[in-house]
C-alpha cells in the first residue's frame, strides 16, 4: 500500500487551517518526504501524536524518514529542512539520510567554483537554487558542529533531463521517478512513485485440492500460472509540485496513475495571474487528470486568499469528476488492489471521505 499523510496545503503563505507544503509517505520501501516548509517537523510530530491516539497501525516520525524528495527551492517547500536535520541529529539519528532536489549545471558549476558565494542577478542562476542552499547547509551542521548522520544531497541539472523523465531511485517495492515541471525559472520536479507489476496471487487450496504438498507447492509457486490470479498492475502517485499547466512531460505521460496530487493555487478569475506566477488553477489540474487518465485527483497548493476552497473543487469537478479538494492532515491511500481511500481526520478516528475501486 501507497499512504500519502498531507501535511501543508496552503501556498506560499500559511493560514489558520492550512500549513506550507509538505506530505509525509509511507511506501513499500519506508516512509519519505515530499517538500518540507516551514514547521514541518512539529506537523509530522502532532500527526503521529494523532495516529497514535486512534491506535492506527502507521506512524509519522522524523526518525523513519529515509529519503526528502524537494520539488523545487522556493522556501514555503523547503524551509523546514535544515531545523528538521538538527532536530535528527539531536535524537541521535545515525542512518543516512537522502535529499533529493533539482538544479541546474549552471548552479552546480557555481558551488564548486565559487563556494560560499550567492549568485548575483546577472548570473542566471536563483540566489535560492537548492545546489546554493544545500553548499550552505552543510556549513550549518549539527551540535558538533557537524551532523552524526550521512546527508547526502543528491541534485539533478533540469537541463540535462529530456521530457521522459529519470528514475531516481528504484528499490524493490518502489520506483521515484521525476519530471521536470515548469514553475517561472526555477528547476522544478513532479515526482512519481509507482509499485513494480506483481505476479497475480497464488491460490494455495486449489493446489492442496490437486494434490500437492509443501514441497510441490514450493516449487510450482514460482512458474506455475495454473494457480495464479491476473497480474496485479503497478499502483502510482504523482506529485506535481508548483507549476503551470504546460509541461512537455505531462503531455507525454505514457503510464497510467492512480492518484495525481497536484497544486491548484489560483481558481477560475485569475487564470492570467496563475500563467504570471508560474502555477494552475483548479481547473488546469483537472484538466491534466483528467488528459493522463488518473482516476482521483487532490488538489492542494491553495491561494491564502481563499478561507473556503469548496468553489475550486466545484471548477476542477467540472472538468474532472473524481476531484477532491485536501485539507491538512488527509490521508490517500491506494491498495495494491486498486482501493483508492481518502480520509480526513475526524474526532477519534479517521471520517472515510472518498472511496473509489478502479482495477
Ligand atoms: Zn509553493
Amino acid at each position: 500500500m501507497i499512504s500519502l499523510h498531507v501535511l501543508g496545503t496552503s501556498s506560499a503563505k500559511p493560514t489558520k487551517d492550512r500549513s506550507v507544503s509538505g506530505s509525509f509517505l509511507n511506501g513499500p520501501t519506508g516512509s519519505v518526504l515530499i517538500d518540507c516548509g516551514e514547521g514541518m517537523q512539529q506537523r509530522i510530530a502532532e500527526h503521529d501524536r494523532w495516529l497514535r491516539s486512534i491506535g492506527s497501525n502507521e506512524r509519522t516520525k522524523l526518525s523513519k524518514i529515509k529519503a526528502i524528495y524537494l520539488t523545487h527551492a522556493h522556501l514555503d517547500h523547503c524551509w523546514g529542512v535544515l531545523p528538521m536535520l538538527h532536530s535528527m541529529d539531536k535524537d541521535g539519528r545515525k542512518s543516512k539520510l537522502e535529499i533529493h532536489g533539482p538544479t541546474s549545471t549552471a548552479a552546480l558549476n557555481w558551488i564548486k567554483d565559487r563556494p560560499g558565494e550567492v549568485p548575483d542577478s546577472d548570473s542566471g542562476i536563483y540566489a535560492g537554487d537548492l545546489a546554493i542552499q544545500f553548499d550552505w547547509w552543510e556549513k550549518h551542521g549539527g551540535k558538533n558542529g557537524a551532523f552524526q548522520f550521512e546527508v547526502e544531497w543528491i541534485l539533478y541539472p533540469v537541463d540535462q533531463i529530456d521530457t521522459s523523465g529519470i528514475i531516481i531511485s528504484n528499490k524493490e517495492g518502489m520506483c521515484v521517478q521525476a519530471y521536470v515541471t515548469n514553475h517561472l525559472d526555477l528547476p522544478s520536479f513532479a515526482y512519481l512513485f509507482s509499485t513494480p507489476e506483481l505476479p497475480g496471487k497464488f491460490d494455495r487450496s486449489a493446489a492442496i485440492a490437486d494434490g500437492h504438498n509443501e514441497e510441490s507447492i514450493r516449487e510450482i509457486a514460482l512458474d506455475s500460472s495454473k494457480y495464479r490470479g491476473p497480474k496485479r498492475p503497478s499502483r502510482s502517485i504523482l506529485i506535481s509540485g508548483d507549476t503551470t499547466p504546460d509541461v512537455p512531460s505531462f503531455v507525454e505521460l505514457k503510464t497510467s496513475i492512480d492518484v495525481l496530487i497536484h497544486e491548484s493555487t489560483f481558481d477560475d478569475s485569475l487564470q492570467s495571474k496563475a500563467a504570471s506566477y508560474g502555477h494552475s488553477t483548479a481547473r488546469d489540474a483537472a484538466s491534466l487528470a483528467s488528459h493522463i487518465g488518473a482516476n482521483f485527483l487532490g488538489l492542494t497548493h491553495f491561494s491564502s486568499r481563499f478561507q473556503d476552497v469548496s468553489h475550486l473543487e466545484d471548477e476542477a469537478k467540472s472538468v474532472f469528476d473524481q476531484s477532491h479538494a485536501l485539507n491538512d492532515g488527509d490521508r490517500i491511500s491506494i491498495g495494491l488492489d486498486g482501493l483508492i481511500h481518502l480520509e480526513r481526520k475526524g474526532d477519534e478516528e479517521w471520517v472515510s471521505i472518498k472511496q473509489l475501486l478502479k482495477s
